[in-house]
Parts: C-alpha cells; structure tokens; sequence
C-alpha cells in the first residue's frame, strides 16, 4: 500500500493549517503516524489519494447512517443546489424540516437550526441560562459537547487522547462556571446541586456517551438525574448530537423512555452537511430571540442545501426502519471482534448502543471516563495500524465510537473480522 500522495499532501497542509488538520483528532495524534488524505467515498468505502480503498467505520463521525452517497440523498442536495444554495431567509425546507423533527422527538416542541454541533450546545445552554436565570451548569467528565468555552473543562474525545484536562484561553469565570460531575454516578450530581443550590441552569449529558468510546448510562442513573432536574428546576439537556436518529429514530430518550427539556441535534440531521438543531419545550423556546430575549442567530441557518441533505436522510429512516438491520450488523460485528480478541487472549471490553460500539482494549468494565481511560492505548494504536493496513479505516482514538451503516454488507463484516483476526494474531506475538 503505497501512500506517497497522502504524505505529500500532510506535508503542504502542516505549512499552512495548524496541525495539516482542521479538526485535532484527524492528525492521528492518538495513534502515530501520518493521516490519510481522501479523495471519494461511496456506500461503506472510502478512497484515498493514492487510490487505496478502505472500509469506512468513521462515517465522517457519525453523519452517514446510510453509507456515503446515498443515491436519494444525493438527488435532494443535486435539487436544491439547482434551485438555490443559501437565501439568508425563510424557506419550506426548514420549515418541513422543524415538522419532521418535533413530530419524531419526544417532547420536542420547537427547534432552532443552527449549522454545527458547537452551536447547538452553546446556544441551548446560553437558553437555559436565560430561561431560568441562573449562571452555573453542570457537564459529566467524558462527554463531549464541542468545543464552547463552557465545556472545553475536561472534555473527551480530542482533548482527552491530547492529555489536557481543559484548553488554555479559557476564562477562570468560565471554568468556574461550569462543574463536572461523574458519569452514571447520580451521587456525583446530588453532590454538586447541593453544593450550589439555585443557582444550577442546567445539567448536559450526552444519554449514550460516545465521545469517550461508547459508553451507555443506566437507566436508574438516567432516571433519577431526571427527577432531580425537575425537583430543582434545572433544565435537563440530551445532548443526541451523536446519538438522535442514530441509536433509534426517537434517539436515546426514547430508549430510555425519558423526556429532557431540551435536546441538542447534529451530525445525522445534515446527512453529510453542516446543519445541526436545538430544541425542546415551548416554555423554553419560546425565550428564544426574536419572540424572546435570548438572542442567537446565523447567516448560514437553516441552509437549504444542507436541510434538503438532512431531511432525505431523515425521510428515509423514517419510512424504511433500517434500525433492526444496523443492529444485526453491529451486533455480528461486535461478536466477532470479541471472539477474534479472546481467541489471541487480548483484553477487552466491547460497548454498543445499536450501530455504534466501541472496542475497548481493557478487561474492565467501562462505564464511566475513568473505567474507559484504563484502556491499553498503546495497544489500541498497534490494532489501529494493523487495521489500516488491511484496509479498515477505524476511529485514529480509542476513545471514539465506531458507526456501521446500512452500507454495511456482511461481505464488508466478513473483511473486517478477517483483518481483526490477523491485527490480534500480530499483536498477541
Ligand atoms: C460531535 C458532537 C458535538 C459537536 O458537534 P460539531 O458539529 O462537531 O460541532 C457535540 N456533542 C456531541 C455529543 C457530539 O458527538
């Protein structure tokens, strides 16, 4: 596998981009070595700038459930670009797309579109700020809610695999601003609300961990987080940027059967462009600019090139239910990883949440960030390679989440475990 075109190109891109990469993760910093440079993609392929062919396990971090260049998708954004790429004003898509959104999401009952994940999260929590007047909110350690001030304290995902608990430029009243609490430790949040009483906006969460690998909570965790928010009047976020329409079509809520204030949406809803949503109850909404105080806005909003991608993509969820195939899928997947793994007396811990999992190289249960960082990370960087190698493109981290989508054949499974079985055979050595 020659990859002289890739090397070039992370030469040039080192001179003039922070890095060569526009988002940290993707330099491979986490693994070693030099990133790939793509060049196309189509159903669960990628190909690089050398012409090699990989199976694809990022998705582009979760957006393309349905496999790269979905042909329905495809012709809605080849529609819309004809009709127009941006109006800067109303128009049906968003409109259509607000319909379709609060009729899949319990207790969605407005939504504002934004363009990426970040906004959507920064935007809901300066809402809560405003709706219940209070300043403070309360985050999980691990859980990754892009990269605004207020959560840059001890985030996962980039900044965990990059060793910093929180980034420089970070204000000490930001920081002192935002608390951490323990994941799927409801003691941890008593804790805190006690600690600050009435002064707590909101509590954030992401209800399926995934940006410190994939990591569940437990529904009685879940669950009485809920009803201490209520108690205390503290809006509950889901943060399902990852996990709406991903894990279910009603997205983790529904699993769980529990209803947050508000949800912040991304990822899936752009279907491979930058659109993402927050939403939730009226009440809350209804602060929001200009029919509220609580200001907020974007040139490129509602962008009717990336709603018409996001609304085909979401269309076709609805109308086909591809959850039970994606869930065999990753399930057989997962199995045989974990076979493969025990066979070559690898440890291992193998978390999944529908048709996305994440192998984590411990024997140790995972259910929190600490559990998950006892991960062998040198070990994972050994599988890594040995995958990419083989023509398996996984997640440069351990602690991100793998995506299947309905692209996944069990040709592409069949590949995968056959590589896995040869990467554990060398590492077990
Ligand atoms: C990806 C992600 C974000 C950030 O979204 P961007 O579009 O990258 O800004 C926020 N929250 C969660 C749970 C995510 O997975």
């Amino acid at each position: 596998m020659t990859t002289n075109n890739s090397h070039d190109l992370f030469n040039r891109a080192r001179k003039v981009i922070p890095g060569g990469v526009n988002s940290p993760v993707r330099a491979f910093g986490a693994v070693g070595g030099e990133p790939v440079f793509f060049e196309s993609a189509e159903g669960a392929y990628l190909v690089d700038a050398d012409a090699n062919r990989y199976i694809d396990y990022v998705g582009s971090w979760g957006p393309f459930i349905l496999g790269h260049g979905n042909h329905r998708v495809l012709e809605a954004i080849h529609m819309q670009a004809d009709r127009a790429t941006s109006f800067g004003a109303p128009s049906r898509l968003e409109v259509e797309m607000a319909e379709l959104l609060t009729e899949l999401l319990p207790g969605l009952e407005m939504v504002r579109l934004v363009s990426s994940g970040t906004e959507a999260t920064m935007s809901a929590v300066r809402l809560a700020r405003g709706f219940t007047g209070r300043d403070k909110i309360i985050k999980f350690e691990g859980c990754y809610h892009g990269h605004g001030d207020s959560f840059l304290i001890k985030a996962g995902s980039g900044m965990l695999t990059h060793g910093a608990p929180s980034s420089p430029g970070i204000t000490r009243g930001t920081a002192d601003d935002t608390l951490v609490a323990t994941y799927n430790d409801i003691e941890s949040v008593r804790t805190l609300l006690d600690a600050n009483h009435d002064s707590v906006a909101a509590v954030i969460i992401e209800p399926i961990g995934g940006n410190m690998g994939v990591v569940p909570s437990a529904p009685e965790f879940l669950k009485e987080l809920r009803r201490l928010c209520t108690d205390q009047g503290v809006v509950l976020i889901f943060d399902e940027v990852m996990t709406g329409f991903r894990v279910a079509l009603r997205g983790a809520a529904s699993l769980y059967g529990i209803v947050p204030d508000m949800y912040t949406l991304g990822k899936i809803i752009g279907g491979g462009l930058p659109a993402a949503a927050y939403g939730g109850r009226r009440e809350i909404m209804e602060v929001v600019s200009p029919l509220g105080s609580v200001y907020q806005a974007g040139t490129l909003s509602g962008n009717p090139l990336a709603v018409s991608a996001g609304l085909a993509t979401l269309r076709i969820l609805a109308d086909d239910n591809p959850y039970p195939q994606l869930e065999e899928i990753a399930q057989t997947l997962v199995e045989g990883l974990c076979d493969h793994a025990r066979r070559h007396g690898i440890a291992h811990t193998a978390n999944r949440a529908g048709s996305m999992f994440t192998l984590f190289f411990t024997g140790a249960p995972v259910f929190d960030y600490a559990s998950a960082t006892s991960s062998d990370t040198s070990l994972f960087a050994r599988f890594f390679h040995g995958m990419l190698r083989r023509g398996i493109y996984l997640p440069p981290s351990q602690y991100e989440a793998w995506f299947v989508s309905t692209s996944h054949s069990q040709t592409e499974i069949t590949r995968t475990l056959a590589a896995a079985d040869e990467t554990f055979a060398e590492m077990g050595e």
